[in-house]
């Protein structure tokens, strides 16, 4: 039973609105007056920057914030104050700045000097507004007090309810109101919320439930012998749990829960800022890249209650559907009830339409205000809202999290509205989501054969498959194993995030569209079913029951979280209609709305971008799948690739063995006829776009038979002796490869290696051309440090090209260049320039080098640095921009100096990245090249960009 009542309490996603106390009704609550839109905008002062020393901003009948401050107010913060200003009805309150947080972590946890006059204003003002007064016996004042990050964090900071309340004031609440009851619940959760969150009385490692939980379970058995509801639980229930929850903080926490309000508002602010730091913050704000600067806000507002009778209720609602993006009021909401209710699963929530049934004035007030909040934030918004007695109040705005194919349709439809021009249009798709689009679907003729065990709330499109997991911890370590993993639970919670990131697909037992999960998984990408209730999951057990059948952990399920389904086993996936429509010319999949808003986004992006966006393939398929992307060319073909295909690993070996030039030449004479294959099938993909064709770099060693079986083998092949490949394999072994004998010093080293490469070019594009294909090759030389060594390659390379030529008797138009992946090829670009006629940044290696950190040891040590913030993103990922960024500024100034017109790109893993890609477009480069499927991305931020960055900039 604590199992079933934790569940349905979770921390909740989105921070339970105010309004949330006792679940009976409370006759004449006090209900703050509704600001009129007239009133409001008359009050509110003109919009303003940041006063010096304040740290308190009021919103309500005076407004001192905007939404343009979240900054300093968070998101929850400034779009409060800013829906004060368009005249919605929010209840009155005040944010406290971001920079106390600051202060505070700075300060050994203290605030500044003047923090303390300026909440006691705060409060003030909002006595003034309630005509009600903190900690008083006649009408007392409750407060919500809650967290605000300037990127909302759902769920991950804590929040403090009906703060204010002590012995006194609570039967001030019960006579105000008529209803001890209320009053009652009230006092209860308060003292278990403050107890919880801000003196620390939680699970202990070892304990399996919450200790406040336990206490009411007890309470529960002595008086009744089995569980009840929350709501059947008496006046006199709650007065005794009341009292046990004291003596539980008392032995728990070794102190006396507060009394004076006063005191109870300075600790929940504290463990608000405190809740930045908790470990749940923490991991949330790696995984999405936010700063530990930033700091949280606190706000602080005037409880309204949608628990006082059945003319109240609350509710979570989204203006357009985010997970499907179709334009309808989607939401829940439940009548005379608290808003953690309606995430928490404690009584099935309705949808947000049900409310014109029952409550037809309040239900036309949110399809006004859902109007007017699209209308003035101009994007998808995601709000909070509480009912008290006919009265609607607004406690939260902010822009809705969605799933990229929402966002898509999002975008699309309300540019055909006129409610946004085509530019902001494209800014309005994550690029970092938009690979979600071309995720996997399930198989149709697999899925129909598969067992639909049972249904639930599409939350988070795509086609999952996995073995099950019922916890998240499990959860991480199958997945850490490469398994692939469905996480199964009753609800989820913030504590599952680790699991949540782990899994392929996520399925609930409970829960609506507004459940943790379901937000979760909108914001991840992740594949999520919620609510499936036909689903029984025992975690005792470690099972999930469906139908009958039993599930246990590491048994293989299936979800698609498009339509909401679950099914017993694997099931088969195909590709998205994108990927069919384009890649396949599958007809059908080409007519389908996402298809098209797809073409339309990228055409758009077409439009407005300054760089291209070029691939890194080494295969004619790789090359036409990236040109039906949108790719304009392939930036990095590496060569060394085609030398792992079927037996050519032996011509390679024996190339790579061979003591002498005429052994060497001999094995290359060999590999010849592949390279030529291969780069003919390329250009002819390529049909006219250019093809930089890498020369061979990786260390020699990659290729040698490292293995007794290998080494006999290959000496049979050979004909020598397994010694002979032995001593050979000893000869080349390198301390550090990486740093050895590879890139441009092989073709140093080994003329005839890059003599053999050109002519594979030259002879392919004079078949291609002769074909009458356009062809243009564009030869680059790896790892180039010194000018003399690139001198070196152009030679070979013009030399066999010249004599090609005549053979063939064309006249080939190609290019030759560098990588600029050393930090002294970057520093002396300007010399280097004056040979390449091209620069292509290998980030990686530059990374490496820059750096002097292995790219292929870094796994060991670099969580530990994002953990311990040193860097803040994987370099290897996201380009280093304060420290390898400035090599690649260096080496384009210093390259367009020598070469104004010199063609600049980058090739490294960070040319899909979209946060690197806004460096590229600022530093000038002409274009980045990604693996094939990372196209569409790439075209994405590239546009974004060059939209967001000013042009010459
Ligand atoms: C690079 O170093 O960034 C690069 C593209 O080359 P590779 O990854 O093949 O070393
Ligand atoms: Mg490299």
């Amino acid at each position: 039973m604590a199992k079933t009542r934790k569940a349905a309490r979770p921390r909740r996603a989105s921070a339970a609105p105010a309004g949330k106390t006792g679940r009976t009704a409370g006759r004449g609550a006090t209900r703050v007056k509704r600001p009129t839109t007239k009133g409001a905008r008359k009050a509110a002062p003109a919009r303003r920057a940041k006063a010096p020393g304040q740290y308190v901003y009021l919103f309500g009948r005076k407004t001192d914030g905007n939404g343009s401050m979240k900054p300093l107010l968070g998101g929850k913060g400034a779009n409060l104050a800013e829906m004060c200003r368009i005249g919605l009805p929010v209840p009155p309150g005040f944010t406290i700045t971001t920079e106390v947080c600051t202060h505070y972590y700075a300060h050994t946890r203290t605030y500044p000097p003047t923090l303390r006059a300026q909440v006691q204003a705060g409060i003030a003002a909002i006595e003034r507004q309630t005509r009600k007064a903190f900690g008083d016996l006649g009408n007392p004042l409750l407060l919500s007090v809650r967290s605000g990050a300037r990127d909302s964090m759902p769920g991950m900071m804590d929040t403090i309810l009906n703060l204010g309340l002590n012995d006194e004031t609570v039967d001030a609440l019960a006579r105000k109101t008529g209803n001890a009851r209320f009053a009652w619940d009230c006092y209860r959760r308060f003292v278990q919320m403050y107890g919880d969150v801000v003196l620390g009385v939680q699970k202990r490692p070892g304990e399996d439930h919450d200790p406040f939980e336990m206490v009411i379970e007890a309470l529960e058995h002595e008086r009744y012998h089995r569980h009840i509801e929350d709501t059947a639980l008496t006046v006199e229930d709650l007065q005794e749990l009341v009292a046990r929850f004291k003596a539980l903080v008392r032995d728990r926490a070794g102190l006396e829960f507060p009394a004076q309000p006063w005191d109870q508002l300075m600790g929940a602010v504290g463990a608000v800022f405190g809740s930045w730091m908790n470990d749940r913050a923490i991991v949330y704000r790696r995984k999405y890249n936010i700063p530990s600067e930033w700091g949280t806000a606190v706000n602080v507002q005037a409880m309204v209650y949608g628990n006082s009778g059945d003319a109240s209720g609350s509710g979570v609602a989204f203006t357009r559907n985010p997970a499907n993006g179709v334009k309808e009021f989607y939401g829940e909401f439940l009548m005379n009830a608290q808003g953690e209710d309606v995430v928490a699963g404690v009584r099935t929530p309705e949808p947000v339409a049900e409310l014109r049934k029952h409550l037809p004035a309040a239900y036309h007030e949110l399809e006004r205000i859902r109007g007017v909040l699209e209308r003035h934030f101009k994007d998808v918004q995601d709000f909070e809202f509480t009912i008290e007695d006919g009265v609607v109040y607004m406690l939260q705005t902010r822009n809705g999290k969605r799933t990229a194919m929402a966002a898509l349709k999002f975008s699309m439809d309300m540019h055909r509205e006129g409610l946004i021009d085509w530019k902001t249009a494209v800014m309005r798709n994550p690029a970092d989501q938009l690979d979600q689009l071309l995720a996997p679907v399930f198989d149709t003729a697999d899925v129909d054969r598969a067992d639909v065990i049972a249904t639930g709330l599409p939350a988070g499109p795509g086609a999952a498959s996995g073995r099950i997991y019922l916890n998240a911890e499990r959860a991480v370590i199958a997945a850490e194993k490469g398994e692939r993993v469905l996480l199964v639970r009753v609800e989820t919670s913030p504590e599952d995030l680790r699991g949540m990131i782990a899994a392929d697909g996520i399925l609930t037992a409970r829960g609506g569209v507004s459940s943790h999960a379901a937000l979760v998984a909108r914001q991840m990408g992740k594949v999520c079913v919620c609510g499936a209730s036909g689903v029984e999951v025992d975690y005792q057990a470690r099972t999930a029951s469906v139908q009958g059948r039993t599930y246990a952990e590491g048994d293989w399920l299936s979800i698609d979280g498009t339509a909401g389904r679950v099914f017993a086993g694997a099931v088969k996936t195909a590709p998205s209609e994108i990927v069919a429509g384009l890649i396949e010319g599958d007809e059908r999949a080409r007519r389908t709305e996402k298809f098209k808003s797809f073409q339309q986004l990228m055409t758009w992006c077409g439009s407005v971008s300054r760089m291209q966006v070029r691939t890194n393939a080494d295969t004619p398929e790789q090359a036409r799948n990236a040109i039906a992307f949108g790719a304009t060319g392939i930036g990095l073909c590496r060569t060394e690739h085609m030398f792992f295909e079927g037996d050519r690993i032996d011509a390679m070996r024996e190339m790579i063995l061979a003591e002498d030039l005429e052994a060497r030449k001999a094995a290359l004479a060999k590999l010849l006829p592949y390279q030529r294959d291969d780069f003919a099938g390329i250009f002819r993909a390529l049909e006219g776009h250019p093809a930089t064709i890498r020369f061979l770099d990786p260390p020699l060693h990659e290729f040698l038979p490292h293995t007794p079986e290998q080494q006999a083998d290959l000496a049979g092949k050979l004909g020598v002796p397994v010694e002979t490949i032995q001593s050979r394999v000893h000869q080349l072994h390198e301390v550090n490869p990486m740093l050895g004998f590879r890139g441009c010093r092989l073709g140093i080293g080994y003329p005839e290696i890059s003599a053999m490469q050109a002519r594979a070019v030259f002879e392919a594009a004079a078949i291609v051309q002769k074909e009458g294909v356009k062809v243009r090759p564009e030869i680059m030389i790896p790892l180039v440090g010194f000018k003399r060594e690139l001198d070196l390659q152009v030679d070979v390379v013009h030399q066999v090209a010249r004599v090609v030529q005549a053979e063939q008797k064309v006249t080939l138009s190609y290019m030759v260049g560098t990588m600029i992946e050393v930090p002294r090829g970057a520093l002396t670009a300007d010399e280097i320039a004056q040979t390449a006629e091209f620069f292509s940044f290998g980030t990686n290696d530059l990374t490496q080098t820059a750096l002097g950190m292995s790219r292929d040891d870094s796994g060991s040590f670099l969580p530990t640095y994002a953990e311990l913030e040193i860097v803040a993103r994987n370099p290897f990922a996201t380009l280093d921009q304060t420290g390898v960024g400035q090599l690649v500024r260096i080496a384009v100034e210093k390259g367009r100096a020598t070469k104004p017109d010199l063609k600049l790109g980058i090739c490294g893993e960070h040319g899909g990245d979209p946060a690197s890609i806004v460096f590229f477009e600022q530093v000038g480069l002409d274009y980045v090249s990604c693996s094939p499927y990372r196209v569409p991305v790439a075209r994405l931020a590239a546009a974004q960009a060059a939209l967001s960055i000013p042009s010459g900039d």
